[in-house]
């Protein structure tokens, strides 16, 4: 058993039910950069504590949920978790930290964390990202140029154009501007991604951020003839927030309440004080999505099954960056929704405000 566990590159680490480290093999004690014999005895949270986000989790630490759940618990790349070493540096992690049933002979050992240190996919996946960021950003001068002269031809700069000429602009139009939204939406990604947008709050009248997005989505609003239902409470005091970010927020949510619901369909959009927290409730009677889809809407380039046959636009990547710089900001998400009766996204933000984050670059 010691031959088998000193030989493995994975960190593993054997904890019993008061949640004191019963055994280390060589790789956790390299990763960690601790003794076994320092580590006997300890409680594991103080052995191996786990961040999320930079955040240390306590009692819904994986390690200390499965133990209390007695089931398995692991994490992923995108999962962000990280530990300090013994030197009290930053060691990115994947993990996974299993219950053991009537295991409790090993040194009376309840529960098996295996670990990993993933700096290196972290890098590359770093490299990635900043590959498709360059990129975007490459696309996005001859984009802009495509735009600018398709707007000239259409508006007559050039000489009147035929029905069928005009027919031509207006698809490639159309297909340009698409393009130029999917640019947006990976440079937002790869933003959010790299950790380099900023945050800039100001005081913001969230009633009126919300006023002039439903003024600018009207046209689309009366063309599938939709009923949209404002609520907007008459005492939200201004935010600090970022408002380009508000902004971005509903209007993500909005879009897609009236993407996704057929014509004549009921949209109600609200704002309403709750304890510390201002909530954005956008709420449509349109396609829903469907259970097996609810797990997956906020990944990246994720659309739902019975949206991807239908002719609605979208690229996947706005529920991401949503919940992302909600969640950045201090705030939550979540919706509830059925196939065919319709879809309720809540987001909560603080009414204290977002803390401000200097970056590179604002999100667009
Ligand atoms: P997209 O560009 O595809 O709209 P999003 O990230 O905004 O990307 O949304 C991801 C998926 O979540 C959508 O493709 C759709 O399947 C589902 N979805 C989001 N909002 C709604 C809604 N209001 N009603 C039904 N489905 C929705």
């Amino acid at each position: 058993m010691s031959a088998i566990l000193s030989s493995m590159t994975e960190g593993i680490i054997g904890v019993n039910d008061k949640r004191e480290v019963v055994l280390m093999n060589q790789a956790a004690s390299i990763i960690l950069r601790i003794a076994e014999g320092d580590a006997l005895g300890k409680n594991i949270s103080d052995i191996l504590p786990v961040y999320k986000d930079k955040r240390e989790l306590k009692e819904d630490s994986p390690i200390l949920v499965a133990l209390s759940e007695k089931t398995i618990v692991r994490t992923y790349l995108s999962d962000n978790i990280t530990t300090f070493d013994g030197s009290k540096l930053e060691v990115p992690l994947v993990l996974s930290a299993t219950y053991l049933f009537g295991a409790s002979s090993i040194e009376g050992m309840s529960l098996l964390v295996m670990f990993r240190n993933i700096t290196e996919e972290r890098s590359v996946d770093r490299a990635k990202t900043e590959f498709v960021s360059l990129a975007a950003h490459q696309l996005r001068t001859p984009l802009t140029s495509i735009n600018w002269y398709t707007e000239m031809l259409l508006s007559g700069d050039a000489g009147d154009l035929s029905s069928s000429q005009k027919e031509f602009i207006t698809e490639i139009s159309g297909s340009s501007l698409r393009m130029t939204s999917l640019v947006d939406s990976l440079l937002n990604v790869s933003r959010i991604d790299l950790g380099t947008f900023k945050i800039e709050p100001a005081p913001t009248d969230f009633v009126k951020v919300a006023e002039s997005l439903v003024f600018e989505l009207t046209p689309t609003i009366v063309k599938k003839n939709l009923h949209l239902t404002k609520n907007f409470a008459q005492n939200i005091p201004l935010i600090s927030a970022d408002p380009t970010l508000v902004r971005l927020i509903m209007q993500n949510l909005l879009t897609n309440a009236i993407k996704y619901t057929a014509e004549n369909g009921q949209i109600e959009f609200s704002l309403t004080p709750k304890d510390t927290m201002l909530e954005i409730k956008v709420k449509d009677n349109g396609y829903g999505i469907p259970a097996s889809s609810q797990g997956k809407i906020f990944s990246k380039m994720y659309r739902a099954d019975n949206v991807q046959t239908m002719d609605v636009d979208g690229n996947g990547l706005g529920l991401y960056v949503v919940k992302s710089v909600v969640e950045e900001t201090g705030g939550n998400i979540r919706f509830e929704s059925a196939e065919n009766q319709g879809t309720t996204f809540f987001v909560n933000l603080p009414l204290k405000g977002m803390e401000p984050r200097s970056g590179v670059k604002g999100l667009s």
